[in-house]
């Protein structure tokens, strides 16, 4: 017998799959090779009970969902204070890719745009011989509970056409907010980008972060647990490009999503989601995924901030 949860998924499922709305991101050539008909939905429980359907098991691009998680990485090597010096935590109601720093420090608003992003990888430090790239992946592929690597075609496709991330970079260095020549970090930034997932991984990392940091399968820690509130924090307020706002009166779960197609939500002490359909809406989220954790949370009552 099917359990109510997978019912309801799959019943989720049928009631999208045919939904033909946004366009696959083509502004990354190699994104645009995505069929625009994948659509997979899972969750993941704190104790590792997962539930799937669909194209669960396709790989795709992390892009800004790593965004997220690599906050974590930066807060554990250089600590709460040093990382809040060089990028903020307040939502900037502009787009991913906005190239606006605050007046004055020249700081990214928050880890979740771009210019944060970058700002964010550039804290990472280099240690025990590996580069920063093997640290990140390294780190993600802890949330996921599994080798994670990255997509060589993403990356070169990102690194090849990524001037607007580039002169991003060059206005962090200007700033002193990147000590050293950008070129690294973004290169990083592109691979880290880059790092292939699937729906189930989503679920998984997002169920590591409900259970205070512990990859349910593998019970290793992911992330030390005085940093969870941090990127719950910035998912809640700034994960969701320019509908952060709307996203969390609406759907009330801290979220990241990625122009990969993929979101990853977090009931925090219970549940991972993965949402992974490939056309965007006009933010840039998915837009089966958003219409998926619209319905999710109304009918299964998952909002945050109501206690019932
Ligand atoms: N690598 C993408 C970029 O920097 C990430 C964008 C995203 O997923 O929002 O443009």
């Amino acid at each position: 017998m099917l359990s109510p949860i997978q019912e309801y998924i799959e019943l989720l499922h049928s009631r999208y799959a045919s939904s033909m709305e946004g366009q696959v991101a083509d502004y990354i050539p190699e994104l645009s090779k995505a069929d625009p008909r994948w659509f997979g939905i899972c969750i993941a429980t704190r104790d590792g009970h997962v539930y799937e359907v669909g194209d669960t098991r396709q790989s795709f691009t992390i892009q800004s969902i790593s965004k997220a998680l690599v906050y974590g990485l930066a807060l554990e090597d250089r600590g709460e204070e040093h990382v809040l010096s060089r990028v903020g935590v307040e939502p900037s109601g502009e787009a991913f890719n906005a190239i606006s720093l605050k007046e004055g420090s020249g700081a990214p608003f928050n880890p979740m745009i771009n210019a944060g992003a970058i700002a964010t990888a550039g804290q990472v430090l280099k240690k025990d011989g590996k580069s920063r790239i093997d640290r990140v992946v390294e780190y993600l592929s802890g949330f996921a509970g599994r080798d994670l690597e990255i997509n060589q075609s993403v990356y070169q496709s990102e690194s090849e056409t990524g001037h607007r991330n580039r002169a991003i970079g060059w206005l962090l260095r200007n700033f002193g907010i990147l000590d050293e020549d950008p070129n690294e970090t973004l290169e990083t930034y592109f691979q880290q980008c880059s790092v292939e997932v699937t729906c189930r991984d989503l679920a998984l990392m997002g169920a590591t972060i409900a259970n205070q940091g512990i990859q349910p399968v593998t019970r290793k820690r992911a992330i030390a647990s005085e940093y969870v509130d941090n990127v719950l924090g910035v998912m809640a307020t700034c994960g969701m490009y320019d509908w952060s706002g709307e996203w969390i009166y609406r759907v009330g779960l801290p979220a990241k999503s990625g122009v990969g197609g993929g979101i990853l939500a977090v009931l925090p002490g219970q549940l991972g989601i993965g949402i992974f359909s490939p056309p965007l809406d006009k933010q840039g989220n998915s837009d089966r995924g958003i219409k998926v954790c619209m319905d999710l949370s109304r009918e299964l009552a998952l909002h945050m901030m109501n206690p019932a």
